[in-house]
């Protein structure tokens, strides 16, 4: 019985996926699995180090095992590094990892029903770690046996050919679903809408962050919300800043959506680099606030106060 150590190295308040999985292989395979404790572990056989962020600081502490196995985005940009082999990829994740750490693993599913996207966006790494086509990877059974909530991490599920089945799947759990990394507006239809109004739906976010989309993209958020007629507070609208837009298409951005009946929340490229007041960050933190987005409808009236 080997002795396995793991290190989430990020310990943001989000189950990293992989470590999960290797976590189940382990325990399949009679191993003795624990979250690695420089302090009090001791020597293991072999600790796994995940990380996803490449601005997260790697771990401090020395480690104490005979082998040491890195991998995520935050070691290898972009492409992630080696990707888990097929008999660990498909195995059931142990959600019980976290369930002390973060409790609402222990009603969650999360788990990805296909990779890739096919559109490539210049500020997105998706293409080039997961390829420039969405294609089905998974039944949502892999990851799914009953929770009350499945949080999918896909990056564009309705780009899918098997878009239909999965999302029947999705219907047929009867689970709340999250498309935690959106939808893609340009691609929806009226029939994809029907589905999504078939799940059981808190939140669907959508992104605008091309400006040059506006021609169509107005159409397909206006014809989308005459199907669902969802409230805005259902309906997110990720608008990216400072990349190549100037301020005011930014603003006819967050203008058009409002009016249209959704919320637009900014997400800022590099907002690390950006200084303290930078006009950005206030631009974000007007929209973003949704009790002085709804008083002060104006982005000049809250520069002012
Ligand atoms: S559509 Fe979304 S997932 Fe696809 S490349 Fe663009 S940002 Fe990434």
């Amino acid at each position: 019985m080997a002795k396995i150590g793991l290190i989430d190295v990020d310990g943001h308040n989000f189950p990293n996926l992989p470590l999960m999985k290797i976590s189940a292989y382990h325990k399949s395979i009679g191993d003795n699995v624990e979250w690695y404790d420089a302090m009090f572990s001791g020597h293991m056989d072999k600790v796994y180090m995940s990380k996803v962020f490449t601005f997260t600081p790697d771990y401090p502490y020395y480690i104490h095992a005979d082998e040491v196995q890195k991998g995520g985005t935050g070691y290898n940009y972009p492409d992630g590094g080696d990707a888990l082999p097929e008999h660990i990829e498909h195995i059931y994740p142990d959600y019980s990892i976290y369930y002390d750490k973060i409790p609402e693993v222990k009603n969650t599913a999360y788990g990805f029903l296909t990779r890739g996207c096919p559109r490539g966006c210049e500020f997105c790494i998706v293409a080039q770690k997961e390829g420039k086509s969405s294609r089905k990877v998974a039944n949502l059974a892999e990851f799914w046996r009953g929770q009350k909530n499945i949080c999918l991490l896909d990056p564009n599920m309705f780009a899918c050919p098997e878009w239909r089945e999965l999302s029947q799947q999705l219907i047929d759990s009867n689970a709340w679903v999250d498309f935690s990394q959106g939808c893609d507006i340009r691609l929806m239809t009226a029939e994809k809408a029907e589905y999504l109004k078939r799940m059981k739906i808190k939140q669907v976010h959508f992104a605008w962050d091309r400006y040059e989309d506006k021609d169509f993209i107005v159409d397909k958020f206006r014809e989308f919300k005459e199907i669902t007629q969802w409230d805005k507070r259902k309906l997110p609208v990720y608008v990216l800043v400072n990349f190549n837009t100037s301020l005011e298409q930014d603003l006819d951005r967050i203008y058009t959506l409002r009016n249209l009946g959704y919320w637009p929340y900014v997400m800022i490229y590099e907002k690390d680099k950006l200084s303290k007041g930078h006009v950005m960050r206030r631009l974000q933190r007007w929209v973003n606030m949704r009790p002085i987005f709804a008083k002060v409808p104006i982005f000049e009236e809250y520069l002012k106060r």
